[in-house]
């Protein structure tokens, strides 16, 4: 076993299984996507830290822990339509293409959409189309969305991307209230939407129409 590989069996079973994530598809695709190719060539033997890590842009790609909880509480069985807001270095978009059909990822940096698009075509994912732009207000050519995952803090759950969720759909978002933070899940029933507080959490602001 290489030594990347050995440190992301063993950040699966300490970081993510020992800490309540128990979805084994997304335990699975996480023991098999290299963080290392995602954090840049001079970050790579901090990948398998349990922290986030700087990307560059002022950026960072999240703890492993809070990707698993939000690509587990998106509830991926196969077969969806994903929208995915702050693509970032990649990372969370390749593991996405892994547990689902289709990926529209959207990011406002374009250094960094630029590099995201590397590291996948390293991963071989070929079912992601990668957008630049403000990722506020979704991506209303191409919705509905079965599921929604926002990687930056937002004021509130962006009103756009909760048109653009699919009925029965589930929107994963960090939702700011004064100092605090929240991983929040929210699910669309008709007209109804039911919200699950999921975990404090820290993010980046998502900077927009719809954001901050
Ligand atoms: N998922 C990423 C981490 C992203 S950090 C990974 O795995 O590496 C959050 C990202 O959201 C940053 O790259 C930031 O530039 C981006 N972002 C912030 N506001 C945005 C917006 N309105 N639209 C699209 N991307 C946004």
């Amino acid at each position: 076993m290489s030594d990347f590989a050995a440190q992301r069996a063993h950040m699966v079973e300490h970081q993510l299984r020992e800490r309540g994530i128990d979805d084994e598809r997304v335990l699975a695709a996480m023991g098999e996507v290299p963080r290392e190719t995602f954090v840049g060539e001079r970050r790579q033997e901090m990948a398998y830290a349990d922290a986030a890590l700087p990307i560059g842009s002022e950026q960072t790609i999240s703890q492993p822990w809070i990707v698993a909880a939000i690509l587990q509480a998106l509830e991926l069985k196969g077969g969806e339509r994903v929208l995915e807001i702050g693509t970032g270095s990649g990372y969370s978009t390749c593991l996405l293409a892994r547990l689902t059909d289709h990926v529209v990822s959207v990011e406002r940096h374009a250094g960094l959409a630029r590099s995201a698009a590397e590291h996948l075509r390293a991963c071989r994912a070929q079912n992601v189309e990668l957008m630049v732009g403000d990722g506020s207000r979704g991506v209303p050519g191409r919705a509905p969305f079965d599921a929604i995952a926002v990687h930056a803090a937002a004021p509130k759950p962006p009103p756009a991307l909760l048109e653009q969720l699919a009925e029965g759909g589930r929107m994963v978002v960090p939702v700011v209230t004064g100092k605090e933070e929240m991983l929040t899940a929210i699910r669309r029933r008709g007209t109804e939407l039911e919200s699950i507080a999921l975990s404090p959490c820290r993010f980046v602001p998502l900077i927009g129409a719809e954001g901050f």
